[in-house]
């Protein structure tokens, strides 16, 4: 075959193209090598893990590229309940600390750390006053979901800072001037929403939800909550959950109800049918959406959930 190469007028095409394959190898190979020791800060990197998504989008504002942070579940996973599985043990086993938002959200992280050696904790939500469930079976517990309040965000930025700085105190600063950018970007979001929700009518008012996941926000705004359940950990519809709401909307003559993402609407879709209600769409409380969905980041979800309560409860009333 090679005799027969050399004397045929391929033979010094097929040397180049193999000359030209080995030089594309080294090229890429040396590009490797050259990567590494480019970015000889990437090697020392801290990895923090979150809990769930929201978390990951905060951290990542006050971390910048210094810390690798890596969200435990993935857009669209249900928080409360989660059941870990042997790859988020693998991920967790490089890990440095785990960010965590604590009030009962998480239930199943004190199995997660034993199972992964036992990696540093931090509790975003400690030293804040949470305001409580109201009724049913978890009444009086914590309610976990004060992400939800831009104003309480606040708290859980100042405690991500001081944790960062325990773990890598040479980029004090850095976190320090992202934390301080970020909380203008919450101060305004804070005004925003205002500014949107004081259009819905007093007497339109209330929230109604699956989980009972807005208290933050509903107490931050003025608006009256009600839900299908008090938390995602339980979920159940109970016929006596079920009439008590619809007689709520109907009472109020509530135009429309509305579920998260991380639960099946079709209950709330039976709510929106014995009513005459409008299912007003999905919110995003428990997860981020994907990269490309309405909700990519805190601020997002905020501004998309908020939209959606206004043209729900104001539909009739324009855009300003
Ligand atoms: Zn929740």
């Amino acid at each position: 075959m090679i005799k027969k190469l050399l004397y045929s007028p391929n033979y010094f095409d097929y040397l180049s193209k193999k000359l030209f394959l080995v030089l594309l190898i080294t090229i890429s190979l040396l590009g490797c090598t050259i990567k590494k020791t480019e970015n000889p800060i990437i090697k020392d990197k801290k990895l923090v893990l979150t809990t769930f998504t929201v978390l990951a989008d905060l951290a990542k504002n006050i971390a910048g590229q210094r810390i690798e942070i890596v969200s435990i579940t993935k857009p669209g996973a249900e928080i409360h309940g989660y059941q870990f599985t042997p790859s988020d043990l693998v991920k967790a086993s490089g890990a440095d600390l785990i960010i965590e938002n604590g009030l009962g959200l998480e239930s199943w992280m004190n199995k997660f750390t034993a199972s992964a050696g036992n990696i540093p904790r931090v509790v975003l939500s400690n030293g804040m006053k949470p305001l409580l469930i109201e009724g049913d079976i978890y009444a009086g517990k914590p309610n976990p979901h004060a992400w939800m309040s831009p104003k309480r965000t606040i708290h859980y930025v100042d405690r991500m800072v001081e944790a960062f700085i325990d773990l890598d105190p040479a980029g004090e600063q850095l976190y320090k001037t992202n934390a301080k950018i970020y909380k203008t970007k919450l101060e305004k979001l804070d005004m925003e929403l205002r500014k949107a929700l004081d259009l819905v009518p007093l007497e339109r008012r209330l929230l109604v939800t699956c989980e009972g996941a807005f208290t933050y926000l509903a107490n931050d705004y003025g608006l009256e909550e009600a839900y299908l359940w008090p938390v995602n950990a339980e979920s159940q519809v109970t016929p006596k959950r079920m009439s008590n709401l619809i007689a709520k909307v109907k009472e109020r003559s509530i135009p429309a109800v509305f579920c998260e993402s991380t639960v099946s609407a079709k209950p709330q879709l039976e709510v929106a049918r014995a009513t005459g209600a409008r299912f007003g769409g999905t919110f995003f409380v428990d997860s981020l959406s994907e990269a490309d969905g309405p909700a990519a980041t805190l601020l997002d979800l905020q501004r998309h959930n908020v939209r959606l309560i206004r043209e729900g409860l104001a539909y009739d009333l324009g855009d300003e």
